[in-house]
């Protein structure tokens, strides 16, 4: 659905009003228009550093490198010693940050895996606080920390729970002009795989996620690192549920998009719209209601049939039936629960018997909804909130079998399901975020292409919010 409030604010006067109104000016988001490049950050620049006792610069360094991306260093910096090392250990060149009037990097990488008690992390303020002002749009503002399990002392861990608020207060911060902060807590088994991540957080495929914090650490049994980011799902076959339209239709692309062959699946009702889905993308429709007790037996003979298995599940099937709880009929109850968190729980039970090749990874669709909890949605944040308790759980034991499990938490995204809302809430639910929009179906899809591919490598059981950080559960 057209944002008409964003176009509006675009036109000369539209500008000039929302400006005199102190209205907000939602900035245009600079999204993918294609699959990643072999080198995604190739003719861009990285900035890059480092608190003066970090400990995974040389890992940063090496992933940025591989991005594609020449790297930028401030030599002026207190923590620059840390960066000087990383460099001299992994042979990558750098270079200097240029004049105060040059134009900024568009890419700020800060590795704070070594900051520990207060006074170190003045180094934050030290790097950010003289270039904010001359931040260029759709900037992309990447923090490390050390994960908590692996901080040597309080102070340590202290240090890394500080940088959760600051990005947090950042993302809110610069969001104005589109740019966005996000945090990886990164383990020490993790450092190996911070390319993938640095990829998806550095490009225009996470441009609606900002304040979030991802723990990145050690990868599925048998895991491989990916040597380039272009097609990275070529030979892989995805099933997506509620392909037809809206979310999943977007999934569907953006993975055809990265190389998959897509495996689509909606209600017979919607038929002929999953057909028109899949057609471009040369996908596979299969008519079935996730809910029918034979759901995961056919996906799964089908999968075997057709591909001899499926690397890639994702559960995007649901719906809403919302209602204050003391007026709510069992049959709304029970449709939401067993479309959003019981069949997911039935198909991959199924699925895990047979119907899947090695490697798998599955992909969960929650909701913000699930975590801050909504007036009326009872039924539906309760099965939110299971999906991500789910992934959490189901983590471990698929890690021990070389799979993976995720979970992405949409905030306001503009699809059918949103356009039902009445006008008010709509227009709430779209700028109560640090972008002041709504997303986009991609903007979830492209998560969820993450989380699906090898990029995502050293991150299991996690749950990602795409919500422009929603202050809604935040
Ligand atoms: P949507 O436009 O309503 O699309 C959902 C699709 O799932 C439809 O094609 C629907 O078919 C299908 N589906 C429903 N029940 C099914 C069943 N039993 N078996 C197979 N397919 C079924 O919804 P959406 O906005 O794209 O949402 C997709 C996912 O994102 C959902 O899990 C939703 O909860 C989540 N989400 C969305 C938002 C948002 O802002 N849009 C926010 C948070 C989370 P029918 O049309 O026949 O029902």
């Amino acid at each position: 659905m057209l944002d008409r409030y964003l176009e509006f604010t675009h036109s000369a006067f539209g500008k000039q009003l929302a400006t005199s109104l102190g209205l907000p000016t939602p900035p245009r988001l600079s999204r993918a228009d294609a699959g990643y490049a072999v080198a995604p950050l190739a003719g861009k620049v990285a900035l890059l550093a480092a608190d003066g006792a970090a400990t995974a610069t040389a890992a940063a360094l090496a992933a940025l490198n591989q991005l594609g991306t020449a790297v930028q260093v401030s030599p002026g910096h207190s923590g620059f010693a840390a960066v000087k090392a990383a460099s001299q250990a992994t042979g990558v060149d750098l270079r200097n940050e240029g004049a105060e009037s040059d134009p900024i990097a568009p890419v700020i990488v800060f590795d704070g895996t070594g900051l520990a008690g207060a006074k170190a992390l003045k180094q934050i303020y030290e790097l950010f606080q003289p270039r904010l002002r001359r931040l260029v749009a759709n900037t992309r503002v990447v923090i490390l920390s050390r994960a908590m399990e692996d901080c040597d002392s309080v102070e340590a861990a202290t240090a890394a729970a500080g940088l959760r608020g600051f990005v947090r207060s950042l993302a809110k911060e610069i969001g104005k002009n589109g740019s966005t902060a996000n945090l990886l807590e990164v383990s020490k088994a993790g450092d190996a795989w911070l390319a993938g991540p640095l990829a998806f957080f550095t490009g225009p495929n996470s441009a609606y996620v900002t304040g979030q914090v991802l723990p990145v650490g050690a990868a599925p049994k048998g895991a491989v690192a990916p040597a380039h980011f272009n097609q990275s799902l070529a030979g892989k076959v995805a099933v997506v549920t509620g392909a037809a339209r809206g979310i999943g239709a977007a999934i569907a692309q953006v993975l055809a998009r990265e190389g998959a062959t897509v495996v689509g699946m909606d209600r017979p009702a919607e038929e002929g719209a999953l057909g028109a889905t899949l057609a471009p993308i040369n996908g596979v429709g299969l008519a079935l209601d996730v809910t029918a007790p034979d759901a995961g037996e056919r996906l799964a003979s089908e999968l075997k049939s057709r591909f001899g298995g499926a690397d890639i599940i994702v559960h995007n099937a649901g719906v809403t039936r919302d209602k204050m709880l003391r007026n709510m009929n069992a049959q709304q109850w029970d449709m939401v629960l067993d479309i959003n968190l019981g069949a997911i729980l039935n198909i991959n039970d199924r699925l895990l018997q047979s119907g899947l090749r090695p490697g798998a990874r599955f992909v969960c669709i929650s909701s913000i909804g699930g975590i801050g909890g909504n007036a009326g949605q009872t039924n539906y944040a309760a099965t939110k909130a299971g999906v991500i308790g789910y992934a959490e759980s189901l983590a471990p034991l698929l890690a021990k079998k070389g799979m993976a499990i995720n979970a992405v938490a949409p905030g306001f995204i503009e699809t059918q399901m949103t356009a039902m809302m009445p006008v008010a809430n709509r227009e709430v639910g779209r700028r109560v975020n640090s972008l002041s929009q709504g997303g986009v179906p991609q903007d979830i899809a492209e998560a969820v292409s993450f989380f699906a591919s090898p990029l995502a490598c050293g991150v299991n059981g996690r749950t990602l919010r795409v919500c422009g950080q929603n202050w809604l559960g935040a």
